[in-house]
Formats: C-alpha cells, structure tokens, sequence
C-alpha cells in the first residue's frame, strides 16, 4: 500500500491553499505522487452532493440527515478511489487529498450532538473504510481556525472568484459549530491539528506551509 495524506478543514480555513503550495514543493523536489480534490465536482458521481449543496432538497443543511448526505460525499470517493487512483495507491503510490471522508466527520458530525454524535462518528469510518473499503489516510492534517477568521476570508474569496457561497458556506452558526465539531471528531480520531491563528491573528501562508510540510515528511519516512 501507498501514502494517503489528506489536508482537512472548515470552509474558509485554507485547504486549497496549502494543499497548492504542498503539491508544488513536492512536484519541485521530483516527488512521485498524485493529487485529488474531493467533492468531484465535474464527475457524475457528485450529482446527489450538487443537488444537496444548492439546496434541492431544503435550505439549510439540516435538510438532509447526516447519514444520507454523508453518503453522498462517500460515493463521490468510492468512484475515484475505483476509477481514478485505487491502483496507483495499492502498488505503493503517494496520493495528496484536499478533503476525504474527514469532511464528512466535521461538515455532517455537526447535526448531532453527544452521544448521537460519537455513534456518527463511529458508524462513519466503519462505513467508508470497512464498507466501502476505502483506504485510511496515514495522516490527516486538521488546519483548525476560529470562525471570525474563515467567515473574512470566505467573504473575500466570494469577491475575488465572483462565486456564490453554497448552504454550507452561507451559514455563520453552522460554520462555527462545524469548527467546534471539527475540533471534536480531530480529537476522537486522532488527527494532526495545525493551529493557524495564533496570539490573535492569522499566521501567515508560508508558516503554516512549513508546519505542514514537516508532518508530511515525516509521514512520507515512515
Ligand atoms: P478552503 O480551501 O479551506 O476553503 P482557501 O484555501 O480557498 O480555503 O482559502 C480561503 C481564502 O483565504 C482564499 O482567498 C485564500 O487566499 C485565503 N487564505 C488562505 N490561507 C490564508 C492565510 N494563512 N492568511 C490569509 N489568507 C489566507
């Protein structure tokens, strides 16, 4: 089996950004790996997580129980897993992913609470991993970030891309509840937390890229 490194977070809290800047110094230091974004949202796979993201099936995401919209995502995944990368991974392969099944744990975990939250939890990797048969990450980077900050940097990134938040993003309470949820699940299982405020601000891009290019070295030697 391969590497599966994954670069987990609420919206806003700078995946895409560090996953671009990772994908970069690996490509420069002639790494082989593969990178993937989850959802697909060009894949047909995506279609039910569209649908429920632009809100066919009620406004808000309590619309949609966490278990049918965790489905959702988890097929998403299967197919690429299936289709795209599976084989790649299994002779030994590096596979960079922005988002995997710990999106489910910190975007749906959030419409329970206690106990109800840990059997989530608990049913969730047995479903993906076990069920679905979907590899474990080896490591999982959580980039944790107050709400205050991801809802500023959301905002701009609507203005700088023209794009319009989805029910996830557009809704405060529910952001900052998945930031609390997503501190829970990264304690519960396990995940590597990169804290990307510190004394009250922001800690630069190329800072928190360094932290995590530390975790990820140490991974890939192991
Ligand atoms: P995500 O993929 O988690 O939704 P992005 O990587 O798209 O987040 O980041 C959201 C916005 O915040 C982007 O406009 C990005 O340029 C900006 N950003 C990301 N990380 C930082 C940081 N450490 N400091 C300031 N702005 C950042």
């Amino acid at each position: 089996m391969g590497k599966l490194i994954v670069i987990e977070g609420t919206d806003g809290s700078g995946k895409s950004t560090q996953f671009r800047l990772l994908s970069q110094r690996l490509e420069r230091e002639g790494r082989d790996f593969r990178h993937i974004v989850f959802p697909r949202y060009d894949q047909p796979s995506s279609a039910l997580l569209k649908m429920y993201l632009n809100g066919d099936f009620g406004p808000d995401p309590a619309s949609v129980n966490p278990y049918a919209a965790s489905a959702f995502y988890a097929v998403d995944r299967f197919c690429s897993f299936r289709l795209d990368w599976g084989e790649y991974y299994r002779g030994g392969g590096v596979v960079l992913s922005d988002r995997y099944t710990t999106s489910n744990a910190v975007h749906q975990a959030v419409k329970v609470t206690g106990q109800e939250r840990k059997e989530f939890l608990e049913w969730l990797y047995d479903f993906e991993y076990r069920r679905l048969e979907l590899p474990r990450p080896d490591l999982t980077l959580y980039l944790d970030v107050p709400t205050a900050f991801t809802e500023q940097l959301l905002r701009r990134r609507e203005a700088d891309t023209h794009t319009h938040a989805d029910i996830h993003e557009q809704d405060g309470a529910y952001l900052a509840a998945c930031r609390e949820c997503g501190r829970e699940a990264a304690g519960y299982y396990g995940w590597t937390v990169v804290a990307c405020v510190k004394n009250g601000a922001m800690r630069s891009v190329e800072d928190i890229h360094r932290e995590i290019y530390g975790h990820v070295l140490t991974c890939l030697e192991e």
